[in-house]
């Protein structure tokens, strides 16, 4: 549903009252979809009375860096969740070498990816 004078962002648009009371975690409690202009919470695990509801307010870029900043910049929010509370306990030599791990096996699936297609290459997104 597009809001008049809101830009077209090709994406849902809108306010949703009962949904905005959900706050940001990486690690979230459920996961959101739209149904036409309907959003749709569905849990993910069991939530216990009291427990707070939170959806990710965004895809989750695997570099805590990547991820405070888009938060900081989308939101001038602080991420306090369970995952980026670890990874700020987590040192940095740590966060690199898992950084370099990942782009490594980046590398090796999409080698793996083009033998199995008989040499196109994987595109970047499909992991
Ligand atoms: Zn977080």
């Amino acid at each position: 549903m597009l809001i008049p004078g809101m830009p077209d962002l090709g994406e849902e648009q809108g306010l949703w009252l009962h949904a905005s009371y959900a706050n940001h975690s990486y690690i979230p409690s459920v996961r959101h979809s739209f149904a036409g202009n309907m959003l749709i919470f569905r849990a993910i695990h069991d939530i216990a009375a009291g427990e707070e509801t939170t959806i990710s307010y965004t895809h989750t870029p695997e570099d805590v860096r990547d991820r405070r900043e888009m938060l900081q910049k989308g939101w001038e929010l602080h991420c306090e969740c369970p995952l980026c509370l670890l990874e700020a306990k987590t040192a940095t030599d740590m966060l690199e070498e898992r950084q370099r791990l990942i782009e490594e096996w980046r590398l090796v699936h999409r080698e793996w990816d083009a033998e199995i297609r008989g040499g196109e290459p994987a595109n970047d997104e499909g992991v």
